[in-house]
């Protein structure tokens, strides 16, 4: 028996049996008192064998799902440096503000003049997102990043049509989210890889050579997934405008840069925003998001309907016009997600937002330049909210990134993205957010550096990592096709 599977060893917290092979016959979560009243029979008709629920009490159970909820790693548990995810600790009073009863509860189908408060947040949203992109039209119905994109290219296809232009192709770099090509194929684009400069950058000549009048546009993510930002997007947009094309601005790295540049003057079109990632809705797992997309004055009219707007002083639902690419969610989209993000937005106020993002790019920029000198870097120049390493030295030792994160988990975190972006060899994408402060950063680096010794003496000690965690090395295509959810 390895010491994982002995109770009391390694904590009781991961052998925690079923509650049906715990439950004791004659248990019972609480006692009444004797009744005072005569006894009456139960009805013969209201009696059933029921379920076989076993005999528990209050404690077995109490005790059952914190345990359970213990085998989760979440924001609340430590640092969760997980790149192009932005992790980031979601403010409580934002999950308060989304659980108001009177907002939560309130029904989708209410007329307009009885929902008031609910159409006042969703167009103030639209208006303080219109304001931090530059973009004015707004639509906060999309569900998640990719959805957003898909509106994106919908938009794209709607602005073509109107003029007669048939369009065929989008470009997209190396350096762009895994979304992006997808979002477009499924628009019926071909999506056209173009690869970054040497310096991880998008240049102006790769673009110049390629964009034609069957390209429909191109999409950028930006900062890229590199972490680093796309300074040429500005002549790359003059360009792709020049022969009729649009940009695409992928903005769910928006934390880097929140008050601090402006999409519109970057020559964007159509950027989404991730408000689960950016403005604190708590991700990872498959939870609702929201990925609003943000348009310019001219595309405005093809964005997905309804919107809210203001006529007067009262609040109204505008169901578009025949240029609109129509409903993409029902009713108005992930409402709580809408409300965490108005929620933070108001509780940060304009100069906390952009204070955000510059800790955010400082914590990534502090763990590039510290732990440069330990793993090689995939870019040496000036990165923005996310570092990326590159496997070159672990190579030496025979172990792979996989070890590495594997190893990050028995100390206590959560691993960073591997793998991604795929244009660097056994890629570490480390993102550690604005939340994290710098004692909690020194640690994190200080446990890099230990694993990084470690794979040179002891490097058993990573190929049989995790020894710590309730699973040791998943089979990862089984676990994803075959999910085994009850044992
Ligand atoms: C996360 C992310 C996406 C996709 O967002 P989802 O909400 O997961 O669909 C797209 N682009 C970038 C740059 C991202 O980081």
């Amino acid at each position: 028996m390895s010491t994982t599977n002995v109770p009391g060893v390694n904590g009781i917290v991961q052998n925690e049996p079923l509650l049906w092979e715990k439950g004791k016959k004659g248990r019972r979560g609480m006692c009444v008192p004797a009744s005072d009243v005569p006894e009456v029979a139960f009805p013969a008709e209201l009696q059933g064998k029921g379920i076989d629920f076993p005999d528990l009490s209050e404690v077995d159970v109490v005790r059952h799902y914190t345990r359970l909820s213990q085998w989760n790693y979440g924001v609340d548990t430590g640092m969760y440096p997980l790149g192009s995810c932005t992790m980031k600790y979601n403010p409580k009073i934002n999950e308060k503000v989304a659980t108001t009863p009177a907002l939560a509860a309130a029904h989708p189908m209410l007329a307009d003049a009885l929902m008031q408060g609910n159409l006042q947040i969703m167009c103030e949203l639209q208006e303080y997102l219109a304001t931090i992109t530059g973009l004015p039209g707004v639509s906060v119905q999309p569900a998640a990043g990719a959805h957003g994109e898909l509106v994106g290219m919908l938009i794209f296809a709607a602005y073509h049509k109107s003029r007669n232009s048939k369009r065929t192709k989008i470009l997209i770099p190396d350096t762009a989210h895994g979304t992006n090509p997808a979002s477009a194929a499924l628009c019926g684009y071909k999506p056209v890889p173009i690869k970054s400069g040497h310096n991880g950058i998008l240049t102006v000549e790769s673009i110049a050579a390629v964009m034609d009048e069957e390209t429909a546009g191109i999409m950028i993510t930006n900062p890229n997934t590199l972490g680093l930002f796309e300074t040429n997007i500005r002549e790359i947009a003059e360009i792709v405008h020049a022969k009729g094309g649009l940009v695409y601005g992928d903005g769910a790295n928006l934390n880097a840069v929140m008050g601090i540049i402006n999409a519109r003057k970057c020559g964007i079109d159509v950027m989404h925003l991730n408000l689960h990632k950016t403005f604190s809705t708590p991700h990872g797992g498959g939870g609702p998001g929201a990925g609003p997309v943000c348009v310019t004055e001219e595309l405005t009219q093809y964005l997905p309907a309804p919107r809210a707007e203001k006529v007067g002083d009262k609040y109204q639902l505008d169901y578009g016009g025949p240029e609109s690419v129509g409903r993409v969610h029902a009713f108005h989209g992930n409402f709580a997600v809408l409300l965490r993000a108005y929620s933070y937005i108001r509780t940060m106020g304009a100069d906390n937002l952009k204070k955000a993002s510059q800790l955010a790019v400082l914590n990534a920029a502090y763990i590039k330049e510290k732990l440069k000198g330990t793993l090689p870097l995939a870019y040496n120049r000036p990165c923005m909210h996310e570092c990326v390493f590159s496997d070159a030295l672990l190579q030496e030792d025979k172990i792979s990134t996989l070890d590495v994160a594997k190893r990050l988990i028995d100390c206590g975190y959560h691993p960073p993205t591997i793998y991604f972006p795929l244009v660097v060899h056994g890629a570490i994408m480390i993102e550690p957010t604005e939340t994290e402060c710098k004692d909690d950063i020194d640690q994190f680096i200080e446990v890099m550096k230990m694993i990084v010794r470690e794979a040179k003496e002891n490097p058993e000690l990573l190929r049989q990592a995790p020894q710590r965690a309730k699973v040791r090395r998943l089979d990862e295509t089984m676990a994803a096709r075959h999910p085994c959810l009850c044992g």
